[in-house]
């Protein structure tokens, strides 16, 4: 962002969103949706991108266009031409974001000779196609060493039963290969009657894959001639990728994504947006779906207090810190006076948390209190028990908000204590409305507090009643307090505060309530269906 740019240099950029799960849209991708202008975006390119997008980039127009599946009429595909067309020729940089590859069954080929005829300037980002990921995350391979030596990509919204069907099923049944169906489910039952009479054997491997790689995913296994009433029993509807060969009964073997702990449960992060990652990864890497509520932005406030204080430091024998925000706001104003690490040489360092801690340590410093329970009291707790504190003075870098005990109770322990408001943390409304929509169906397993200060953040974001709705998972017993007395219902505490200790509490109380799931279709004669519940 803000580089200058002539006017009326319009590109527009087709984009692959990917199958779902964001971590498989491409670094490229991310970039331009950073830095563009406008993003015109399916309904299939999962809204968790374009959310993110709006917070690395929080001026952009979004555009919702076109059908799901990118077969959407061909008025709505014109109208959709015309407005890239028109975003270009304002000069803007869009970007044009399809479900999966914009190349395979997204008429972003149509889309590129449109902005062609105009004379627009365009560029293709490739994306990572349904058709090899929803298998992916199914533990099936399209291809494998002697099962199948070839895969089609062939779309299901040709019917066969019509005459002039562009698709030689029984050429395809002849093959040997894999068979990758996209749009298929309702014209599946004609499909498999085509192949079986193309002379593929009617108990051929297949299996049909909903919302690939997204934490509702869920897979039914049967053959080619049952696959159409295993997926009417299991109530499995578009989006679904049909996949038809022997590779399919290496899932058996080699499933893997339904079997991670967090699969198939949706989680709420709502520490700010620069902490979140930590969480979000270490979620995300156990098969959970994040939603993001940036509920808190950190904002530096004045500098100045907190350099002066850094020039001055030989005068304390205490630094308080009670958040990663105030470590770096302090090594900030270590810098900007001509200072570095040395300078705290001599001054004793107290920590609330091991998240704080951390921090420190990363910048090479061991702190010299921090409590096993990540409260104001117990630092002072702790430090009551030192003698090398009555008549000292010390620094105390704080929120904004920030509550009273700390230089309170230092102050009745006879230190004196100069505090420094560095920083305060601002509700930030972005991806706030998805959440709301997630929370009133009930989607959502968890919502993660990391500080009081979030809780008051998603309470703001998402309103004091649907808040009540949220089963929330805690940093500690301040936050906890804060939550309850917000009306949210902390089902868990971790018993550390770090990102691992929430990561922990959420496993737990998940999976002491896993007993407790529905448990939907189980295998019948017909086919298999593997959701979430079946793990053990
Ligand atoms: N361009 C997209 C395909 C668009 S056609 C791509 O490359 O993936 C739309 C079809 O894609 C859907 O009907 C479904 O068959 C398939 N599809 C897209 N995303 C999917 C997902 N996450 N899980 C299962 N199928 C998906």
């Amino acid at each position: 962002m803000g580089e200058s740019r002539p006017a009326a240099t319009g590109i527009v950029y087709l984009v692959g969103a990917g199958p779902g799960d964001p971590g498989l849209l491409t670094v490229r991708g991310r970039d331009l949706l950073a830095r563009c202008d406008a993003i015109a975006t399916d309904a299939l390119a999962n809204p968790a991108i374009v959310a993110a997008a709006r917070l690395a980039n929080p001026d952009v127009e979004v555009h919702e266009v076109g059908k799901r599946g990118g077969y959407g009429d061909s008025a709505s595909q014109d109208a959709t031409n015309a407005l890239l067309i028109r975003l270009a020729r304002e000069g803007k940089r869009v970007v044009r974001l399809k479900g999966g590859d914009p190349f395979v069954f997204g008429r972003g080929g149509e889309e590129a000779q449109a902005l062609a005829a105009a004379g627009i300037a365009f560029e293709l980002v490739p994306g990572v196609t349904a058709g090899v990921a929803a298998p992916a995350y199914a533990g099936i391979p399209v291809t494998h060493r002697g099962v199948a030596t070839s895969v089609t990509f062939v779309t299901g919204h040709e019917d066969p039963a019509k005459t002039d069907t562009q698709t030689d099923w029984a050429a395809l049944a002849r093959s040997g290969g894999t068979i990758v169906l996209y749009m298929g489910v309702k014209t599946l039952p004609r499909i498999a009657a085509a192949l079986v009479a193309g002379g593929m054997a009617p108990d051929t491997p297949a299996a049909a894959v909903q919302w690939g790689t997204h934490a509702r995913q869920r897979t039914v296994t049967a053959t080619v001639s049952t696959l159409a009433v295993a997926i009417a029993r299991a109530g499995l509807d578009a989006p679904v990728i049909t996949v038809i060969g022997a590779v399919v009964a290496l899932r058996d073997e080699i499933a893997w994504f339904d079997r991670l702990p967090l699969f198939g449960r949706r989680i709420v992060v709502t520490r700010a947006s620069a902490q979140a990652t930590g969480l979000r990864d270490a979620l995300a890497a156990r098969g959970a779906e994040v939603l993001e509520l940036p509920a808190l932005r950190v904002e530096p406030l004045d500098p100045a207090p907190l350099t002066a204080a850094a020039q001055r430091l030989a005068v304390y024998q205490w630094i308080i810190l009670t958040s990663q925000n105030a470590v770096a706001l302090l090594w900030e104003a270590l810098r900007v006076a001509g200072l570095d690490a040395r300078a705290l040489a001599g001054v004793r360092i107290a920590c609330v948390g091991r998240s704080t801690s951390d921090a420190l340590m990363a910048r090479g410093l061991a702190a010299d209190v921090v409590p096993a329970r990540f409260v104001a009291e117990a630092v002072l707790e702790a430090l009551s028990t030192r003698d090398d504190v009555r008549g000292r003075r010390a620094l105390y870098v704080a929120a904004e908000d920030a509550r009273d005990v700390l230089p309170a109770g230092l102050r009745a322990l006879g230190c004196v204590v100069d505090q420094v408001t560095a920083y305060r943390t601002r509700a930030d409304g972005a991806g706030a409305e998805a959440l709301r929509d997630a929370l009133i169906r009930g989607d959502v397993d968890v919502v993660t507090f990391a500080s009081a200060s979030a809780v008051r953040g998603f309470v703001d974001a998402v309103g004091a009643s649907l808040a009540a709705r949220a089963p929330a998972v805690t940093i500690g017993p301040v936050t906890s307090d804060a939550a309850r007395a917000a009306g949210v219902g902390v089902i868990a505490e971790a018993s550390e505060a770090s990102i691992a200790g929430i990561v922990a509490a959420v496993e737990t109380v998940l999976g002491a309530k896993q007993a407790d799931r529905p448990r939907a279709g189980r295998s019948g004669a017909v086919g298999k269906l593997d959701t979430p519940f079946e793990r053990p």
